[in-house]
């Protein structure tokens, strides 16, 4: 017999090495208590949270939670059914029908999460003979949508406007083509020009699709995202999103206005051949969706807390994944993962959770300690941050 498991020898054996040096494994922590948005209690120590994607806040919002709560003794715990089938309850109409307001678009899909909708829209709209042209360093979830289509895959250098011109111009003028980008990029927390590269991809007849996951509720005047900041919302064919960040649940969508977009209720298998979502998440969804319409007081915060972060960690001598905050993500660079991970404990051990990001998931090799901030962090909170960072960086050696 051969093992099938022997491919993942050489990741068995960088695992290995890594626990050897004594760190606590960085990919299995556990939250024992959750206090709030901000704060939780890992490993018997109280920690502020500096890395969950929490933008606004909405896990611990009285409205969310007592909508779910409400959900669940009127419609049960489950739905036990697809979609297209047993599966769409009230609040799966209601969270679709405040994406539709959110947006100001059309048409709404909800999928179960956020990697099912890249999945689904990405795999189903591009088909055989079409081409998919996306950012190298796109998620995770657009690349598997990619593997699962038929489509030509034809990936560009990240965020280069004149390589996504000149591979567009490389395609046969009447091929069916789909632009993929991301509004936020969650590595390194930099946004996308979208405004050139939507103008690029329309002049050469592509569709494009824009991941919001990282922006909605946040960025643009109405937290619909980077392309709103832009002014291109209006020539975005698809906007994905999700509910797993600033919405403070699970799920996915795609917003477009597309005249036909309806059909794929029946065509994408994603969206099929699943179960719908729990009620109690739509209805903390649509209640938390409804509360973001009017975030602008929060979102102001948000972008201070980004800021005085972002400042701060430069002026402590930490390299950044961005020269300003562009979005609420603010990666620091580590020297390499042996090193990372020894930053990562030691500032666990501080009481500050982060994200410990590397290979194959971060650009360029890179590891990455990737912090996220909340709408929800004070500005002391902000400040004992960054006294953290300094303390950890200090005995790492790496400041
Ligand atoms: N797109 C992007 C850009 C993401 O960062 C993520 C999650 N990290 C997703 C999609 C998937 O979202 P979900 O957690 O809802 O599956």
């Amino acid at each position: 017999m051969t093992d099938l498991f022997s491919k993942f020898d050489p990741i068995i054996e960088q695992r290995r090495a890594l626990l050897e040096t004594g760190v606590t494994d960085p990919f299995s922590l556990v939250m024992e208590e959750v206090k709030s948005p901000t704060v939780a209690v890992c490993n018997g120590r109280e920690t502020i949270l500096l890395g969950t994607y929490n933008y606004m806040g909405m896990t611990f919002d009285d409205d969310v939670i007592a909508a779910g709560k409400q959900a669940f003794d009127e419609f049960g715990a489950g739905t036990t059914g697809s979609r297209v089938l047993n599966g769409t309850f009230r609040d799966h109409r209601a969270v679709e029908e405040a994406l539709k307001e959110f947006y100001g678009m059309e048409h709404a899909m909800v999928f179960s999460t956020g990697y099912q909708a890249n999945l689904g829209i990405i795999s189903t709209m591009a088909g055989k003979g079409d081409y998919i042209i996306l950012d190298i360093d796109s998620h995770a979830s657009i690349w598997d949508g990619c593997a699962m289509g038929n489509a030509e895959v034809v990936p560009f250098k990240h965020n280069d406007v004149e390589a996504l011109e000149k591979r567009l111009k490389r395609l046969p003028a009447d091929a069916g083509k789909l632009v993929v980008l991301e509004g936020v990029y969650s590595m390194l927390g930099d946004i996308a020009p979208l405004k050139e590269m939507i103008a690029v991809s329309k002049a050469a007849g592509a569709m494009v699709l824009v991941d919001e996951a990282h922006s909605m509720g946040f960025i643009g005047e109405h937290g619909r995202g980077v392309a709103e900041a832009q002014g291109v919302l209006d020539q975005v064919d698809f906007v994905i999103g999700t509910f797993s960040k600033s919405v403070g649940t699970v799920g996915g969508f795609c917003v477009s206005n597309h005249p036909k977009f309806e059909v794929l209720r029946l065509v994408c298998r994603p969206y099929v051949f699943t179960a719908a979502l729990p009620p109690s998440v739509m209805a903390s969804s649509v209640t938390s969706i409804r509360k973001l319409m009017h975030g602008s007081n929060k979102r102001a915060h948000l972008w201070e807390n980004s800021r005085r972060l972002h400042g701060g960690l430069r002026a402590l001598g930490f390299q950044l994944g961005t020269e300003e905050p562009q979005s609420a993500i603010i990666a620091v660079i580590m020297p390499d993962l042996e090193k990372g991970a020894m930053m990562w404990e030691a500032l666990l051990e501080n009481g500050l959770y982060v994200n410990l990001a590397r290979p194959p998931a971060t650009p360029a090799g890179m590891t990455l300690l990737r912090c996220s901030l909340c709408a929800e962090h004070s500005a002391e909170q902000v400040e004992d941050i960054l006294a953290r960072f300094e303390r950890a960086g200090k005995a790492v050696g790496i400041i």
